[in-house]
Parts: structure tokens; C-alpha cells; sequence
């Protein structure tokens, strides 16, 4: 009954100090999002407490009636949203989503080809430091010199050399649309199975701003928390029985154990959430002020990788001021603005350095910036960027002070979570 602020102080200014740090500062992590208070309360449930191993109908604990509501609705709502036959929605994260269909449909040592890291890939696509690119002979395609597009020509010749079994579209930091039509007849050229990874742009194609994997791929996974979002979490999507079988399976018991009941009862409220129209317009703008970020970056001097975005996300190459990636993410730190570093194809610099950043717009939509905010933020990352490229590392800190506070007066404009 004791409250945690008495319970465990320390703990407690933790969570208090994060949601100061998330009122006041602009996120721009594309990866990120603001959950509704209904979905931290169902995430905050009772439902922490429950054993459910199995599925629901079918567990080996007494006692399921309950969550299996929970997990039904989740699995419901999400075939509704995606328009598809199966969701397992048990994966508690992204990456074991996709170790979920790795594990239903692979044998280790057999050939994946999936996008590289340094492209815009994921790690769990096959990167080296990865378990895909440990346990798998993990082929990597990338993108092209001149224009930072998926290079299809590529995909289709490391298919035909290497025949993979399976065939991973998708990433992490792909601003342009995925061509699911051409990566399917790829792999129907080498009869290998696809698989998109959608954990980036699944709030858009749930609200119709995306084209969907489906009916081209095999098998879909996705997180739960980026444009979708919902709490952190994962989730594996399909139309084939087989597959759907093999994926339930290799989910439990073969890489978990108990799944997060209440984290399940968190991605039925979100799924519902975005059942709604208003999830709609809600992507319509996360889109629109992608376009309208990029479009005012690329007038104040910055080079947007492929010139733009179709999506929530972007990829800003610095190289234009003469400034690294990670002394931005820095200085924009300062100014309360939070965004992360990242490579850009074919970065000259290392990984912990980089030549870009990379933003994204779902969180700060969520908040209820428009396109005329984020021309502003625009701005102000020009500003800090510019002080950065004439005073070396440490950036200008009256600029970044300027700004910062500048940043506070927008965020108090559009309060988050104002009965916490
Ligand atoms: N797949 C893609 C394309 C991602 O961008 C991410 C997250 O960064 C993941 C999978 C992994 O998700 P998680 O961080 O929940 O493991």
C-alpha cells in the first residue's frame, strides 16, 4: 500500500526526473513515441503478476480466464489492423520477434539476406555482433552510390549467387518507402521465404499512410513502440497456417518462456487506439511534418539523405557544415532537442562518430506539433549546428542556451501527460 515515492525515493526521482526530461525536451528519436496514460495503466496492471505460458485456450497455468481476454483482444485487433490472418503477439521485444520466425523457419548455418547496419538495416538482420549473424551465414545487401536507394540489381544478384532461405526487407533507418512487389519476385526467383521487418513504419501502414507487407510477404514482424505506439514490444504477423503454426511454436517454447501479460494488455489498448480515425490523422501529420522537418533542414544547408522522406523518418548528413554526427547529437542534447547520432550510407566516419543524425517525428506529432513546430525545430537544429560548425566540439552555448529555452516554451505549449 506504501507509495513509491515513500517506498523507494530514490527510485522513485528516477521516473520523476525522466518524465521532467520528456516534458521538457523535444524527441526526435525516430524509434521513439508518447504512449497514451491508458496504456501505461494497462501496462501498470495486475496483469504483472500472471503466469500464462501457452496461448490462449491452451496454457499450462490455472487461472487464465482473465488474461486470455487480454491476449484474444490483442491478437484480434491486431489481424484487424494489419488486415491478416495471425499475430502472435507474445514477442517482448523487436528483435525477438525476429528470432521468433528465425527459429520457426531456419536451421543455424542456413543463408539469410537481410539489409546491412551501416545501410539502414537492423542488427538483428544478419549484422555480425548479432545472434543472426552468428548462428546464420548472413548475406547483406545495401544501397546504391548515387542515389542512397535499396539497390534491387544487388538484391537480386546476392540472391541468385547466394540463395538464401529467407529474405529480410525492412530497417531502421530507410526513410523511402520498401518495395515489397520487387523484394517478393526477388525471392520468388531463388524460392526463398520474405520476411518484413515493419518495427519502423507499422503506425503508418495500420493507418493506410504505407503501402502493407501484405500480400507480398510470408511473414511480417514488427515492435510495438515506435510509430505504433504501444508499449515496448514485438509481434509476428501472417497469412499462412503453416507458418503461423511453426512461429507459435518457436515463440514458446522455444525462445520464451512466460509472455509479459500485462505489456499484452498494453498493446490491446494501443492496437485499439489505432483502430480509431483519429490514428489516421495522426500519421497523416506524423508524415506531413517529416516532409516539412526535412524540407527546412535542407534550406538552412543540410543534405537529407535521398532528398527527403516518405515516411516518419529521416536521415540528415552533416557533412555540408563540416560537423560529426555524435558532437551534434551532443550539442543538440544541450539545447533539450533529443535525437542520435547515426551512419549514413557509405560514412567515411566511424560508427561512434558518423557523418548524420537521424530524426523522426512520431513522438513529437503525438505531443501535437504541426508542420509550422517542426519548421521551427528545423531551425533551431540549424542554429545549433551552425554554432557547433564555427566554434569546433564545444558548439556556442549561448546559442544552445538560447535555445534550449526557446525549446521549454514550445513543450509547455503542448504538455504531455498532465495529470502525472
Ligand atoms: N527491427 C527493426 C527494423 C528495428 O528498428 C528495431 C529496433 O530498433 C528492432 C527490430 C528491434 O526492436 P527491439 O529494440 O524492441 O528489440
Amino acid at each position: 500500500t506504501e507509495a513509491l515515492s515513500s517506498r523507494d525515493p530514490e527510485l522513485y526521482k528516477s521516473i520523476t526526473d525522466e518524465l521532467g526530461r520528456q516534458r521538457h525536451e523535444i524527441e526526435l528519436i525516430a524509434s521513439e513515441n508518447i504512449v497514451s496514460a491508458a496504456v501505461m495503466e494497462a501496462q501498470g496492471s495486475v496483469m504483472t503478476n500472471k503466469y500464462a505460458e501457452g496461448y490462449p485456450g491452451r496454457r499450462y497455468y490455472g487461472g487464465c480466464q482473465f488474461v486470455d481476454v487480454a491476449e484474444n483482444l490483442a491478437i484480434e485487433r491486431a489481424k484487424q489492423l494489419f488486415g491478416c490472418e495471425f499475430a502472435n503477439v507474445q514477442p517482448n521485444s523487436g528483435s525477438q520477434a525476429n528470432q521468433g520466425v528465425f527459429t520457426a523457419l531456419l536451421q543455424p548455418g542456413d543463408t539469410i539476406l537481410g539489409m546491412s547496419l551501416d545501410a539502414g538495416g537492423h542488427l538483428t538482420h544478419g549484422a555480425k555482433p548479432n545472434q543472426s549473424g552468428k548462428w546464420f551465414n548472413a548475406v547483406q545487401y545495401g544501397v546504391r552510390k548515387q542515389d542512397s536507394l535499396i539497390d534491387y540489381d544487388q538484391v537480386q544478384a546476392l540472391a541468385t549467387e547466394h540463395q538464401p532461405k529467407l529474405i529480410i526487407a525492412g530497417g531502421s533507418a530507410i526513410p523511402r518507402q520498401v518495395d515489397f512487389a520487387k523484394m517478393r519476385e526477388i525471392a520468388d526467383s531463388v524460392g526463398a521465404l520474405l520476411m518484413v521487418d515493419m518495427a519502423h513504419f507499422a503506425g503508418l501502414v495500420a493507418a493506410g499512410e504505407h503501402p502493407s507487407p501484405f500480400p507480398y510477404a510470408d511473414v511480417a514482424t514488427t515492435t510495438t513502440h515506435k510509430t505504433l505506439r504501444g508499449p515496448r514490444g514485438g509481434m509476428i504477423l501472417t497469412n499462412n497456417e503453416e507458418i503461423a503454426k511453426k512461429v507459435n511454436s518457436a515463440i514458446f517454447p522455444g525462445i520464451q518462456g512466460g509472455p509479459l501479460m500485462h505489456v499484452i494488455a498494453a498493446k490491446a489498448v494501443a492496437f485499439g487506439e489505432a483502430l480509431r480515425p483519429e490514428f489516421k490523422t495522426y500519421q497523416k501529420q506524423v508524415r506531413a511534418n517529416a516532409v516539412a522537418l526535412a524540407d527546412q533542414l535542407m534550406k538552412g544547408g543540410l543534405d537529407i539523405v535521398t532528398g527527403g522522406t516518405d515516411t516518419h523518418v529521416m536521415l540528415v548528413d552533416l557533412r555540408p557544415k563540416g560537423v560529426k554526427g555524435n558532437a551534434t547529437e551532443k550539442a543538440l542534447g544541450r539545447a533539450h532537442i533529443t535525437c542520435n547520432k547515426n551512419g549514413i550510407p557509405f560514412d567515411p566516419e566511424k560508427p561512434m562518430v558518423t557523418s548524420g543524425v537521424r530524426l523522426g517525428t512520431p513522438a513529437g506529432t503525438t505531443r501535437g506539433f504541426g508542420e509550422a513546430e517542426f519548421r521551427q525545430i528545423a531551425d533551431w537544429i540549424v542554429e545549433v549546428v551552425d554554432g557547433l560548425a564555427a566554434n569546433g566540439e564545444e558548439g556556442n552555448a549561448e546559442i544552445e542556451a538560447k535555445v534550449k529555452a526557446e525549446v521549454e516554451e514550445l513543450c509547455k505549449k503542448f504538455p504531455i501527460y498532465p495529470n502525472l
